[in-house]
């Protein structure tokens, strides 16, 4: 079966798309640096599907090491390329070190395959759309300027992606503009590993719950939505990994829309804040600790995607809800503090 490549496929949402490439009958071959991973996660994916894949360890941006992987699997015919740098903050304190890694890391891969014909599927982002003009937000949407050199890394690999796309002609690609990705593993085996305080809501919850953080804070109960907090489309992790294995069975068929498409990958609905953290205390029975603070710089005040593009041309929806995202979440943090991975 076909051996598609996936970079920063020992992090969170390259893990459960390995998991998903492999129970859809492909062979995953994983290149990732570990510089936001933790190697026992192959050991963790082979727990779970019976076989741990090929594993490649070095950096996307060393030309030489990429040629050299290249040159050595003739036999690789999709790539997924989810290799990156994406804590937000960090990106405005250290652009350099964003741009560096996000595009030498996928110019090295482009330039390696400039002959070979490939599918190649761009972990992009709903944060190209900043805060959309209309709800729910369509592919079709204007790109919004970035508010970070994070989210500007994505909005200039989309235009790299489509232009070399354009000008090369022997291969696809797809960019797959993510919503908030969210949860675990049902197995409990693999999940979201955030370096330090996480930015993000969910695993934040998930460590206060367990006492690793203290209380959540809700950054703003003063926006214009129905509570007053912050509005995003949350996706299962796992449903996500699926859109993986849909975008690649899509180029394998040949995308009739050409050789560079956007779809975004959400459930088409959105969640506030506050209900996410209702959402977690109901399913979980856990109570949580939680406080309003001030809006937080950069914050968008609601964002939830168009998903009918994916669903008619990608065949691919989201199937689990917000109860089963919280629950995997929670299931996983307890999980980690028993086995922490190393
Ligand atoms: P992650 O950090 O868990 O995974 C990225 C992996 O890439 C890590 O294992 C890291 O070690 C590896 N990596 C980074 N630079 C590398 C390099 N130069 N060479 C080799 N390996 C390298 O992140 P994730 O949450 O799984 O995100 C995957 C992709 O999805 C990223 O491109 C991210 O920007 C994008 N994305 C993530 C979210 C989210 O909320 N998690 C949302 C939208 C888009």
């Amino acid at each position: 079966m076909s051996r598609i490549l996936v970079t920063g496929g020992t992090g969170y949402i390259g893990s459960h798309t390995v998991v998903e490439l492999q129970n859809a009958g492909y062979t995953p071959v994983v290149v990732d640096n570990l510089s936001n991973s933790n190697v026992g996660v192959l050991d963790q994916i082979a727990k779970i599907t019976g076989t741990r894949p090929e594993f490649h360890n070095f950096d996307l941006c060393d030309e030489g090491a990429v040629r050299a992987f290249v040159a050595g699997q003739p036999d690789i015919t999709g790539i997924i390329h989810f290799a990156a740098y994406k804590a937000v903050g960090e990106s405005v304190q250290q652009p350099l070190k964003y741009y560096h890694n996000n595009f030498f890391s996928l110019i090295n891969l482009l330039n390696a395959y400039r002959d070979k014909p490939v599918n190649f599927v761009f972990s992009s982002s709903c944060t190209v759309y900043g805060q959309p003009d209309e709800l729910p937000v369509t592919e079709a949407a204007p790109v919004k300027r970035a508010e970070s050199p994070y989210g500007n890394t994505k909005q200039v690999a989309e235009e790299i992606l489509s232009e070399t796309a354009a000008a090369a002609g022997n291969y696809q690609v797809v960019s797959l503009r993510y919503f908030n990705p969210v949860g675990a593993h049902d197995t409990a085996l693999i999940g979201e590993l955030p370096l330090g305080v996480p930015q993000n809501l969910v695993p934040f919850i998930t460590q206060s719950a367990i006492g690793k953080r203290g209380p959540i804070t809700v950054f703003g109960n003063d926006y214009n939505t129905p509570d007053g907090s912050a509005v995003r489309d949350y996706i299962h992790v796992v449903d996500l990994a699926k859109a993986h294995v849909a975008a690649i069975k899509l180029l394998e068929r040949g995308n009739p829309n050409g050789n560079y498409d956007v779809f975004n990958i959400g459930t088409g609905t959105g969640n506030s804040v506050l209900e996410v953290i209702l959402a977690f205390e109901e399913s979980t029975g856990v109570a949580l600790n939680y406080r309003i603070g001030p809006r937080r710089t950069g914050d968008v005040e609601q964002v939830w995607g168009d998903v009918s593009k994916s669903t008619v041309e990608l065949g691919w929806r989201a199937e689990l809800g917000i109860a089963d995202m919280m629950r995997s979440a929670w299931k996983w943090e307890q999980y980690l503090q028993d086995h922490p991975l190393t």
